[in-house]
């Protein structure tokens, strides 16, 4: 299957999909282009991939060592819905990230934790995919491992080596940053800064101080594999061009990561990649997310301040954690604290309240017009506008979202006046299209099916005729018992309405 135009899949589209023709038809008249914010250059480029509606976008995956933490969450979710805006408007994506399954960081843990090297990094693999499951991250094609990888890595090594990039000492193999001349041009860091600088502990072998490791020969214990410098293991970068050459060629579309990793990690990336390729440039968009904060500080293992997001899901929806990352546009810092992931609970609240009201009032609605419908139809033209608008905005959710935010409380009023099936129906339509894009207000785990609501349904009626009847005893036990099950019942003008509480 090619890709395939928006314009494609209106003809694909259901008559009960109607409401989504209507907004996809509005969304291409206006014919917005997609404009995010490329690191390299800077500034807010249109987007424009190197072949027709194909990406290719690659993003840094986890080390595997230890429990998920908010930071990752937050870059990983927020790719997420990058990945499925590209998707929703048409293109065709090839969403690939790396595992680094073999690691200082691993292999120093090890011992500590007493679990063999590869068992602590497909727990810790293991525990991180639950994570992304439970935060509906669904959109990566391939997590390829670095060790899956040992091959390319060394090929692309000696073509480094035999190109006078890189040069061996003692089995290691190291790269010589002043060979590159481009080297900075992502992070804007000058060489002869960092050298008058005594930041780095320096490696005497080395011919530079910011020369970094593209082989690491076998330490005593340590895993190795067969090299032309003698046993050894891979750095850290050069697994990312490994994986991302063998599975994309010499140049894609997008690489993303959070902040932190811009120097050195993907400084050195563009060192390694262009020189054994030949293209440039390598990537042609780097995408690159704010930081989480907490109490002024970015979360991150190394600075001993990391929230697992394992403990916030005891408490908190993961629906709702997700709303309390995507509410933050991805380039912007995240200042964790529990009131704010409090507040985000309300707001989420809100809507979820709304998009309930919406489903249970459905039965219940007007077959023609409602007082209200022409207020609500408005409101959704505005919000599909201005959601799209805020996405096409280098990807601004918390733009997005506040246009979800308004059209709920236009719903609340409008409804108050009376909707008919149609306009409820276009509601619920619009609002699981962009939602989707968000990935959030997924129906709830358990969620009603008809059976239940048929026997919640019948039951009610049940306790109706009980009433009739004047049998209070019944009546009242019905209700208790229905209580004891979740199920909240309310006597309204227009008869008995319940829901799950
Ligand atoms: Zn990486």
């Amino acid at each position: 299957m090619g890709p395939y135009q928006p314009e494609e899949r209106l003809i694909h589209t259901s008559v009960a999909g109607f409401a989504k023709v209507n907004s996809s038809i509005r969304y291409g008249l206006r014919a917005m282009t997609l404009r995010l914010y490329n690191t390299l250059t800077r500034t807010k480029e249109e987007f424009v991939p190197l072949q027709g509606r194909r990406v290719k976008m690659f993003v840094c995956g986890i080390t595997p060592y230890d429990h998920t933490h908010v930071g990752h969450a937050r870059t990983y979710v927020s790719f997420d819905v990058v990945a499925r805006y590209l998707t929703h408007r048409g293109y065709s994506l090839f969403y690939l990230q790396n595992v680094t399954d073999v690691d200082d960081r691993i292999l120093n843990r090890a011992p500590e934790v007493k679990v063999p090297w590869d068992e602590l990094g497909d727990v810790y693999l293991a525990d991180y995919l639950k994570i992304m499951e439970a935060l509906n991250v669904t959109s990566v094609n391939l997590y390829a491992k670095a060790t899956d990888y040992i091959p390319e890595i060394i090929e692309q090594v000696e073509a480094l080596v035999n190109g006078g990039y890189g040069y061996q000492v003692d089995g290691d193999v190291f790269y010589q940053v002043s060979k590159f001349q481009d080297f900075g041009k992502l992070s804007g860091v000058k060489l002869e800064e960092l050298r008058s600088g005594a930041r780095v502990e320096v490696d005497k072998r080395k011919r530079d101080p910011q020369d970094f490791a593209l082989w690491k020969a076998k330490k005593p214990g340590e895993p190795s594999w067969e090299s032309p410098w003698g046993p050894g293991r891979p750095g850290w970068h050069i697994e990312d061009t490994a994986i991302s050459i063998a599975n994309f060629g010499p140049q894609y579309d997008i690489h993303g990561a959070g902040s932190d990793l811009i120097f050195p990690h993907h400084e050195a990336e563009i060192a390694q990649a262009e020189p054994f390729t030949g293209a440039k440039p390598f990537v042609k968009y780097w995408m690159h997310t704010g930081f989480v904060v907490i109490k002024g500080e970015r979360m991150g293992k190394s600075l001993g301040n990391i929230i697992p997001v394992k403990d916030l899901l005891e408490k908190y929806d993961p629906d709702v954690l997700r709303f309390f990352l995507v509410y933050t546009q991805y380039r912007s810092p995240i200042d964790f604290t529990y009131e704010s992931l409090e507040e985000a609970q309300r707001a989420y609240g809100r809507i979820r309240d709304a998009l309930d009201r919406a489903r249970a009032e459905m039965p219940d609605a007007k077959e023609r017009k409602g007082a209200g419908d022409k207020e609500l139809r408005e409101a959704i033209s505005t919000a599909s506008q201005d959601f799209f608008g805020a996405m096409d905005d280098d990807f601004n959710t918390r733009e997005a979202l506040a246009a979800l935010f308004r059209l709920t409380g236009v719903f609340n009023t409008a409804l108050d006046r009376g909707l008919s099936v149609g306009s409820l129906q276009e509601f619920l339509d619009t609002f699981e299209t962009q939602s989707g894009i968000l990935g959030l207000f997924r129906k709830p785990v358990g969620a009603v099916t008809d059976l239940v609501e048929g026997l919640v349904g019948l039951l009610i009626r049940m306790r109706e005729d009980a009433r009739r009847s004047k049998d209070y005893e019944t009546s009242d036990w019905i209700r208790q018992e229905l209580a004891q099950l979740g199920v909240e019942l309310q006597d309204t003008s227009k008869g008995p309405k319940w829901r799950l509480s």
